[in-house]
C-alpha cells in the first residue's frame, strides 16, 4: 500500500528472524533417507522416536465412542466445553494425581488443555517481556524457542541466546542443574528429564523450591513423564515438595502416560497461593485461558477421564511397563557393550556417552552405517549434549532387542 507517498509493509515479529532454523529432526531424516537410498536392502531400526507407538487403552476408546454417541443425540449434545475443563475431569485429576499422593490441589487450580507443549510455551505470557529465564542444557527446545519468539531470549550468538541463563547438566553432577548464580524470574525444570532420562531426588528439588521462594522466581515444572517413575526417592508432582504451592506451576500430559499424543489432552496446575508482585498467577492464567482457549473437546475429556478408571489404570500401567522394559534392554545392552549409559529407569529415555569422545553427529553416522540404528544426537538439545546420544524406548520390543544386539555385536568387547 502507498500512504502519503510512502510504501508501508506490516511490521512483523523480528524475533522470528533471529531464530536459528530448527534442523535436528530434518537433518536426521535427510541422513537416514540418504543411507536408505545407498543401502536399499538395509533394515533400519529407529530408536530416535519421541512419540508413543502402542495404541490407545481400550477403556479410552470405549469412552470416546460413548461420548461421540452422546454428541450425536439432541438430549445429550454439548456445545463449547468450559474454558478450564469439565468438572468430571478436573475432579478425577485432583483425586487420582494429587489427593492419592497426599497433595492438596483444588479442582479449580487445574486447567485442562490440549497439550503440555502449548501450555509450557504460552505460560511465558504471564511474565514481563524482559523477565529472565533459566533452562537446563541440554533442554527440551520448546521452552527456549517459545521465549525467543516472545523476545525474551536476546540474540542468538555462538549457539546460545544472550539473555537466557543456561544451567549445564553434566555427568559430574548426575546430570542435575545447579542453582543459578544470577537473578532469574522463570526456571524451567523437567523431571523425569527429556532428553537426559534422569529423575531428581526429593532433597534436590527441595533446594529449588526453597531457592524460588527466597528469590521470588517461579518454577515451571514439566512432569510429562511422571508415570514412568519407578523409584521412591523422587516425586511425581512438584507439589509433593514443601513450599512449592507458593513458587511453582506444573505441566502434566496424557500424551506419554496414556498414548494421547494424537488425541491431545493435558493440564496445568497453578495454585491460588502463587502470587508475584501482588498479583495471582492463577487469576492471570484464568483470564488468559478464557480469552484464548475454547476448551478441549468433550470426547477427548471423557477419554482422559477413562484413564483413571480401573481398566484404564491397568492398561496404562501395562503400556508404561512395556516401554520401561525396552528402556532396560537399551540401557543394559549399552552397558554390556562397554558404553556409559544413564536414565531409562524412571524414564523412556536413555542418554549415552559416545565412544572415544566422538561428536554426537559423528556417532549418529557411525551407528547408522555400522548397525542401521537411528538415534538422536545429544548436540541437538544444546551445547552440553555434544558427545552424547539419546535412544528411546518407544519402539517395539522386537526392534529394540534387534537394535541392541547389533550394537553389542559391533561395539561389545
Ligand atoms: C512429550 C513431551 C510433552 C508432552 O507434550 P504434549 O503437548 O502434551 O503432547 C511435554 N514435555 C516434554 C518435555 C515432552 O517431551
Amino acid at each position: 500500500m502507498i500512504f502519503g507517498g510512502k510504501i508501508s509493509v506490516a511490521k512483523i515479529n523480528e524475533n522470528f528472524v533471529k531464530m536459528p532454523a530448527s534442523y535436528l529432526f530434518a537433518e536426521i531424516g535427510r541422513r537416514v533417507s540418504e543411507y536408505e537410498k545407498n543401502n536399499p536392502s538395509a533394515d533400519v531400526i529407529r530408536l530416535g522416536i519421541g512419540d508413543v507407538t502402542l495404541p490407545l487403552p481400550a477403556a479410552c476408546v470405549e469412552a470416546m465412542k460413548k461420548a461421540a454417541d452422546e454428541m450425536g443425540r439432541a438430549e445429550t449434545f454439548r456445545g463449547y466445553p468450559p474454558d478450564y475443563g469439565y468438572d468430571f475431569l478436573r475432579e478425577a485429576i485432583k483425586k487420582h494425581d494429587y489427593e492419592a499422593r497426599g497433595v492438596q490441589i483444588e479442582a479449580d487450580e487445574i486447567f485442562v488443555s490440549d497439550g503440555a507443549k502449548s501450555d509450557s510455551s504460552s505460560i511465558g505470557e504471564l511474565f514481563s517481556d524482559d523477565a529472565v529465564l533459566a533452562v537446563c542444557d541440554p533442554v527440551y527446545p520448546v521452552y527456549v524457542d517459545s521465549n525467543a519468539i516472545a523476545g525474551r531470549a536476546g540474540d542468538y550468538e555462538g549457539g546460545k541466546w544472550s539473555r537466557i541463563v543456561y544451567m549445564p547438566c553434566r555427568r559430574e553432577n548426575g546430570f542435575l542443574p545447579e542453582l543459578p548464580a544470577v537473578h532469574v524470574d522463570m526456571i524451567y525444570l523437567c523431571f523425569p528429564n527429556n532428553p537426559l532420562g534422569v529423575s531428581i531426588p526429593k532433597r534436590e528439588l527441595q533446594k529449588w523450591v526453597d531457592f524460588a521462594n527466597d528469590t521470588g522466581a517461579v518454577i515451571l515444572y514439566d512432569s510429562a513423564y511422571e508415570s514412568f517413575i519407578t523409584e521412591d526417592d523422587t516425586v511425581h508432582s512438584i507439589f509433593e515438595i514443601k513450599g512449592a504451592e507458593t513458587c511453582a506451576i506444573e505441566f502434566r500430559s496424557f500424551s506419554k502416560t496414556a498414548g494421547f499424543t494424537g488425541v491431545r489432552c493435558a493440564y496445568t496446575v497453578i495454585p491460588k497461593s502463587l502470587v508475584r508482585g501482588g498479583v495471582s498467577l492463577h487469576k492471570m492464567w484464568s483470564r488468559r485461558q478464557s480469552t484464548k482457549m475454547n476448551g478441549v473437546s468433550y470426547v477427548t475429556q471423557r477419554a482422559a477421564e477413562a484413564v483413571y478408571s480401573e481398566a484404564g489404570q491397568r492398561e496404562v500401567k501395562a503400556h508404561v511397563e512395556y516401554y520401561l522394559e525396552n528402556a532396560r534392554i537399551i540401557r543394559e545392552g549399552l552397558l554390556s557393550a562397554g558404553f556409559e549409559a544413564y536414565g531409562g529407569v524412571n524414564s523412556p529415555y536413555v542418554w549415552m556417552k559416545t565412544p572415544d569422545g566422538v561428536g554426537s553427529w559423528e556417532f549418529f553416522d557411525a551407528l547408522l552405517e555400522g548397525c542401521a540404528v537411528v538415534g538422536t544426537p545429544g548436540a541437538g538439545f544444546g551445547a552440553e549434549g555434544e558427545g552424547y546420544f539419546r535412544l528411546t524406548s518407544f519402539g517395539s520390543r522386537e526392534n529394540t532387542k534387534r537394535a541392541l544386539s547389533r550394537i553389542v555385536d559391533k561395539y561389545g568387547r
